[in-house]
């Protein structure tokens, strides 16, 4: 497959806006233009396509120019290539009056499944990464076999009194050098309990600083600085105590999806899996409920009190769409459909069980069901297929992919060891406050 020019100045165009504009200011066209050495009218026929398509978005006045319509971590390579370029099949079986003879259809077939696996995983976000980190990656581990560089992480390892803590969205290779895999809280409680010293977080950053806030004294580290949850990000400690203001009579309720900040303004803070617990654990008749909206809805219908919820929510699992889990069941009649509460509302009423990641893990093994179609991020089917190898794990044909959580390799785990970056560091007064959050979360039964 040959990419053609209008996909390439596109991207380009498209990186340029969020490197400029930092995905807030318009950027004028003009400007992309020339910095990028293309046409001004050529980028203006693609940017109509890509308006169309809701990924830019134009603004007028002196100040005018283009802006980001989504977050970076939501425009996919495979997005912008299926809007560019004509078709991105690399061999085209059905043209071919050999399709039913022919030796090679499996090999096309599959090529085909990779490349739209690899374009439909890979954001703008991740794209303007790879050139920052080019160079990072670049010293004396270039030349290493994945089994040495393995076991180089494993040295390491020892020597620094460090555990690795991996999150069940990560990426294969990283689940498998895992100390310990699981969920957020489940390993953070952990974190806590262990002996070492040094503690690897492979995850995104609210987990790391969870982790930190519940043990202080450890050094946490996070091998990607860079991978946020951009639904944590979706709310701000004061954006929370406007909210408060607001109605001073309600008690808050956090997600464990949220920076140690807003952890720090809560009541009690939650998880998937205790979220109704947690507040119904509250006195309160009023509750608020941040970040996201979609687990605020559920929580809602599982409790009889009055729920305020916040706008956020988790782009992964907002892009699972009913139609797409209907299609699942036509194809699978007789799998049962499990999904994550942070889905769609119209998602979670289809579902025979709703539940977090390591409900999911334990439903899978203890079950007798022996086809599940799994509504949440595709890292975790990898586990659920290796500790289930006689039952089968679909996911929606769009797999859901966190960018974020793919951000860390076997590179980064690697010097994170060596250099001890990126250390996780929290105000003291914020530990003390978002503890008592989240111990309380504990002490539910
Ligand atoms: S899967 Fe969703 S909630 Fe989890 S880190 Fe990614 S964006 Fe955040």
């Amino acid at each position: 497959m040959r990419l053609s020019t209008r996909s390439r100045y596109s991207i380009r165009a498209l990186l340029d806006i969020l490197m400029n504009g930092g995905g807030v200011r318009p950027v004028p066209l003009s400007k992309v233009a020339e910095r990028q050495e293309v046409s001004e009218k050529y980028l203006e026929q693609l940017f109509i396509i890509l308006k169309k398509a809701h990924i830019v978005k134009a603004a007028r006045g002196v100040k005018g120019g283009y802006i980001l319509a989504k977050r970076p971590e939501e425009i996919y390579l495979g997005d912008i290539l299926r809007l560019t370029e004509l078709d991105v099949t690399p061999v085209k079986c059905t043209e071919c009056d050999r399709m039913d003879r022919c030796i090679c259809k499996v090999c096309w077939d599959n090529l085909g499944k990779i490349i739209t696996n690899f374009i439909d995983s890979i954001t703008l976000s991740d794209i303007n990464q790879m050139s920052i980190t080019m160079d990072e990656r670049k010293g004396p581990i270039e030349d290493l076999t994945t089994i040495e560089l393995k076991e180089e992480i494993k040295r390491l390892k020892r020597e620094r009194d460090a555990v690795i803590l991996v999150h069940n969205y990560q990426r294969p290779e990283i689940q498998e050098i895992a100390d310990y895999l699981g969920d957020s809280l489940a390993l953070s409680r952990l974190a806590s309990k262990l002996p070492q010293s040094i503690i690897v977080f492979c995850g995104v950053k609210f987990m790391a600083e969870s982790a930190k806030v519940l043990s202080p004294e450890k050094t946490v580290l996070l091998p990607r600085l860079d991978a946020g949850c951009p639904m944590a990000d979706m709310i701000t400690a004061e954006e929370l105590k406007e909210m408060k203001k607001e109605y001073p009579k309600a008690k808050v309720v956090c997600y464990v999806n949220t920076s140690a900040d807003v952890k720090a303004e809560s009541d009690i803070c939650c998880t998937s899996a205790n979220a109704v617990k947690a507040v119904k654990s509250l006195k309160s008749k009023r509750i608020i409920f941040v970040p996201d909206k979609n687990l605020a809805n559920y929580v809602a219908e599982q409790t009889k009190k009055e729920i305020i919820s916040w706008h956020g929510y988790c782009y992964v699992h907002e892009f699972i769409t009913l139609s797409d889990i209907k299609e699942q069941k036509r194809l699978h009649p007789d799998a049962r459909v499990m999904v994550h509460p942070e889905t769609r509302p119209e998602v979670v009423k289809v579902a025979d069980y709703v539940l977090g990641t390591m409900g999911m893990v334990n439903l899978a093994k203890k079950s007798i069901i022996k086809e599940f179609i799994v509504g949440t991020e595709e890292g975790l089917v990898h586990r659920l297929g290796k500790e289930n190898p006689g039952k089968k794990f679909y996911l929606p044909s769009r797999k859901p992919i966190c960018s974020n959580m793919k951000k860390t390799h076997l590179e980064d785990l690697y010097y994170s060891l060596r250099d001890l970056k990126f250390k996780i560091e929290i105000d003291k007064t914020i530990i003390k406050k978002a503890k008592r959050a989240l111990k309380k979360m504990i002490a539910i039964k």
